[in-house]
């Protein structure tokens, strides 16, 4: 079997016991890169001779390591607003298109002190802000399975790129979707963590109280995998939470006999589409006879979690987004006679149409007049919220739905209609209002389409839906089908 074939554990495995060399594992996944990308387009910086470089240094490195660590050799592609030192980090904004930071993000640390190979940076919406790529100042990244339809967003390129196993694992980050939404199109494993879980240091803020940083893979294991390495208290992310990290890899493989699904009734009624309805509740018939209950539940303010979350991201956002002015860092536009006209070209210049879009958004709804109205009341209902998260997992362990509403759609096909494309998002965004853990895995197909199911968690158990979504990989091996094969 070709090693990009091979999920990083695999090949974790075969490095430790010096069957294969770090070199080796990268050569066959630049091959595979080389057939797919220019299809799909995830990078936006490709690091191809990079990764040939670091790769033969670690051949010489692991000679003299005694013990040798998890990721060690794997090759990893990193979403494009994750700083990375000395490497381009774009956020897709024609804003910071030359912007070379000078530090790692934790996340990057942690990885390079594993011996990680970095493949590229990744193509995303601007700023993170979107649901299918089509947002990037660059270029629109196409789903693998097919390439008139989006991959979702905003971590796209992250997506495409494991799904078509040019790597086979990718960093992306959740603000109110953008891992499990486009982890769902494009048929593979995307987890957001519990907020706090992961440090946020070195991730280009969106929106502050909603970021998570999360890994993409093609197997449950291989998430588990790069979790143990990233989840976990940092002294630089004063939101970063000092809760106990499991290990992942030994908590995937025990029984899920006992353990409870509730359904929520808010997320399963008759506008979801019968496909996809079916789909997620065959996936749990399956759990069922695993020795899981299922039972229903209700979400009652769920249907308030898009108008939420679209008042408090964007003003979050606009406030984030205040020091991209030209000063600093990053574009300045080239003719102004005064400061104020070199922050207003610039900002015209350097944003794109959904980024302006959700400033002026976000400034209004905290402007004095407006702010009871809506930043307020919107916090309000975050905490209702919460709240029902908390009451139902008193009764059950998981909550189980649809990642989104329906499958993959074209490019183009929403791109005029914000409201449209605000909708993907209707079962993703309340896990990040809640903080809550979710994981989104391939269930089946419809149209030739992957569908994705989420299964969310208590704060802090990724341990349970990582579980959970293993013992669901047993029984539909969803990995094994590989598109552009
Ligand atoms: N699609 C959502 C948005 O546009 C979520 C983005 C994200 O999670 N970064 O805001």
């Amino acid at each position: 079997m070709s090693l990009w074939k091979k999920t990083a554990l695999e090949l974790s495995n075969l490095i430790k016991s010096k069957e294969i060399k770090p070199s080796e594992v990268v050569q066959s996944f630049i091959e595979r890169k080389r057939q797919v990308e220019p299809k799909i387009q995830a990078y936006v910086t490709d690091l191809e001779e990079f990764a040939i470089q670091m790769a033969k240094k670690l051949d010489e490195e692991i000679t003299k390591l005694e013990k040798i660590p998890d990721l060690f050799g794997i090759p990893i592609a990193i979403k494009d607003n994750i700083s990375t030192k000395g490497i381009r980090t774009t956020c897709s904004s024609k804003m910071l298109e030359n912007f070379v930071p000078i530090y790692d993000a934790t996340v990057i640390e942690r990885l390079k002190e594993q011996g990680y190979v970095i493949t590229g940076k990744t193509n995303l919406d601007e700023f993170a802000m979107g649901s299918s790529t089509e947002n990037s100042a660059f270029f629109t990244t196409k789903n693998p399975w097919d390439l008139e339809r989006v991959p979702g967003g905003s971590s796209g390129g992250s997506a495409a790129i494991v799904a078509a196993a040019a790597v086979p694992l990718s960093l992306g980050s959740d603000t109110g979707g953008s891992i499990r939404q486009p982890a769902a199109f494009c048929g593979i494993v995307g987890l957001k963590p519990t907020y706090g879980r992961v440090s946020r240091y070195g991730l280009v803020a969106f929106a502050s109280s909603l970021d998570q940083i999360g890994p993409f893979s093609r197997t449950v294991e291989d998430a588990a995998l790069i979790m143990n390495v990233i989840a976990g208290k940092d002294n630089r992310d004063s939101t970063s939470k000092d809760v106990p990290v499991p290990n992942y890899l030994e908590e995937i493989k025990k029984d899920v006999k006992g353990l409870k699904i509730g359904l929520p009734k808010e997320f399963f009624t008759d506008d979801l589409d019968p496909q996809i309805k079916d789909t997620v509740l065959n996936a749990v018939k399956q759990l069922e006879k695993e020795g899981m209950s299922v039972e229903e539940i209700s979400l009652p303010h769920a249907k308030y979690a898009i108008e939420t979350y679209y008042i408090i991201a964007p003003a979050e956002a606009s406030s984030n987004l205040a020091r991209f002015d030209g000063v600093r860092y990053g574009y300045r536009t080239k003719d102004y006679s005064d400061l104020e006209e070199m922050y207003s070209k610039t900002r015209n210049e350097g944003f794109g149409s959904e980024v302006k879009r959700r400033i002026m958004i976000g400034t209004y709804v905290l402007s004095s007049g407006y702010y009871d109205a809506y930043y307020l009341k919107a916090q309000k209902v975050r905490t209702l919220i919460y709240q029902d998260y908390v009451k139902a997992f008193e009764k059950v362990d998981v909550i189980i739905s649809p990642t989104t509403p329906d499958v993959a759609f074209k490019i183009g096909e929403k791109s005029s209609d914000p409201i449209q494309m605000y909708l993907s998002d209707i079962f993703t965004v309340s896990a990040n209002i809640a903080t809550v853990p979710a994981i989104s895995i391939p269930c089946g197909f419809k149209d030739n389409l992957p569908v994705g199911m989420q299964i969310t968690g208590k704060p802090f158990d990724e341990a349970t839906i990582l579980r959970v979504a293993y013992r669901y990989q047993n029984i539909y091996r969803f990995y094994e089908k590989i598109p552009m094969e």
